[in-house]
């Protein structure tokens, strides 16, 4: 079978990664890929959102299964189109419809879902232009911090975390006037919640569903999580405080009641779905839904997932999920993300990479890298991601950080503390 899987990140490297093990896959093609994606498949150069450019390249290539890895394409109804295009019509794509992919575009939808399912979740108020004096009334009731939600998708920048209560209602009020465009149209109030945040990620048919291993993310650029907020900076998996009976209390009171709620409401989702988590005194919340898997988690998740990744996508678009079982690499993966001086801020791009070839022991994903000739380049703020797997979680963030000095370009940094928190 022949797969596109859509994107450039390190993510999409690891689902081709993962994919290309699979008897069950003759050619992968990514659009638009990275250089570490062009030694899996071909990559052709047309962007995640150019959905007539997508079907000419499944119509060219005889792709029969798709993969979205980004939120955006999901979001602007990628699999709607290919639902209603006649050509496309009996081809596999992994993820929601339009509707079902609400359940990131819009926290007000996602929230709202989670009343009517009763998913555990924060308090909260969604407020526009209209009612922002409703929206005060309701941070008074609430302890600081504030949190304040753009409801649309804000490439991660939408959350402001204030202390101060003046402060927040100006904010409120920049975001209302126009502060993150039409995604902030409405704000999401919520109450803070403090613990520890940990993700769940699950492949659905609609009905039944597939728990892939949890993971823990890095936000911040800096060590001990500080400074700004990146895209990520390293992932680890298995999650030490995330046992059995906390994992049992998430898929009761979460996973299931989510499936069952889009069952029930007949929403079109065959897909991933990513639970952004927080415990808190030994209870699971839901912070958010994504529609799609995490990047840097998929880097850490898929290295320990034993089963055929095909054969689990096929079962999600066969409804025959129920018929497999989760098996996992006990090992603990640690993922390290290597990015450009300055990130996430400016940062130069074009720089030559060497060393990958004295990496041992450890895999590494591309994420922001381009060929030129035989030469790969840094082309973004993450570059790369290493993942290794070791019995012990110090052992295998040892060999990461190993491999991570060998990989050479000019400005590179990278965090060395993944997962000593846990
Ligand atoms: P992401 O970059 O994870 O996609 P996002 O912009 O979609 O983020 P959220 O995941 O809802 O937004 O929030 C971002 C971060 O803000 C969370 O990972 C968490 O650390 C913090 N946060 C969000 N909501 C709350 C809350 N109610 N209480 C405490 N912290 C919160």
């Amino acid at each position: 079978m022949n797969i596109l899987i859509i994107g450039s990140g390190g993510r999409e490297h690891a689902l081709g990664w993962k994919i290309k093990q699979s008897p069950l896959c003759d050619k992968i093609v990514f659009t638009p890929g990275n250089a570490g994606t062009a030694e899996l498949g071909t990559n052709v150069p047309v962007g995640v959102n150019d959905f007539a450019g997508i079907k000419k390249v499944v119509l060219e290539n005889n792709i029969k299964l798709v993969i979205t890895g980004p939120e955006e394409p999901l979001v602007n109804g990628i699999t709607d189109f290919f639902r209603q295009d006649n050509d496309l019509k009996e081809i596999g794509i992994i993820g929601p419809s339009k509707i079902g992919a609400q359940l990131e575009g819009s926290k007000d939808y996602a929230k709202q879902f989670m009343l009517r399912h009763n998913i555990p979740t924060a308090r909260y108020l969604a407020v526009n232009d209209k009612i922002r004096e409703e929206g005060k009334l309701f941070m008074k009731e609430l302890k600081p911090p504030y949190v304040l939600k753009a409801d649309g998708l804000a490439a991660g920048k939408g959350v402001l975390i204030i202390d101060d209560y003046d402060e927040a209602c100006s904010e409120l009020d920049r975001m209302l006037g126009g502060k993150f465009g039409a995604a902030g149209k409405t704000v999401v109030i919520e109450e803070f919640l403090s613990g520890i945040e940990l993700s769940v990620f699950v492949l659905t048919d609609g009905k039944d569903y597939f728990i892939l291993p949890e993971a823990k993310d890095y936000k911040r650029i800096g060590e001990n999580d500080s400074g700004l907020n990146t895209g990520g900076m390293g992932a680890v998996s298995p999650v030490s405080f995330a046992n059995a009976d906390f994992m049992k209390k998430i898929e009761d009171r979460i996973v299931r009641p989510t499936v069952n709620g889009i069952n029930k409401e007949g929403i079109d989702y065959k897909g991933f779905i990513f639970f952004g988590l927080i415990k808190v005194n030994d209870e699971p919340y839901v912070i958010e839904y994504n529609v799609r898997m995490g990047d840097p988690e998929t880097e850490a998740v898929l290295p320990r997932l034993k089963n055929d990744l095909v054969e689990l996508l096929q079962a999600t678009l066969n409804g025959t999920l129920n018929e497999h079982k989760t098996q996992m690499d006990p090992r603990f993966a640690v993922t390290v993300v290597l990015v450009s001086g300055g990130y996430p801020g400016d940062y130069k791009k074009g720089i030559k990479v060497s060393g990958l070839d004295q990496v041992d022991g450890s895999l590494v994903y591309h994420a922001g890298t381009a060929l030129e000739q035989k030469d790969v380049l840094t082309n973004g703020g993450r570059v790369f991601a290493v993942t290794s797997l070791a019995p012990g979680m110090n052992e295998a963030r040892k060999t990461s950080l190993k491999n991570a000095d060998k990989i050479i370009f000019e400005g590179k940094y990278f965090r060395k503390d993944i997962g000593f928190d846990l």
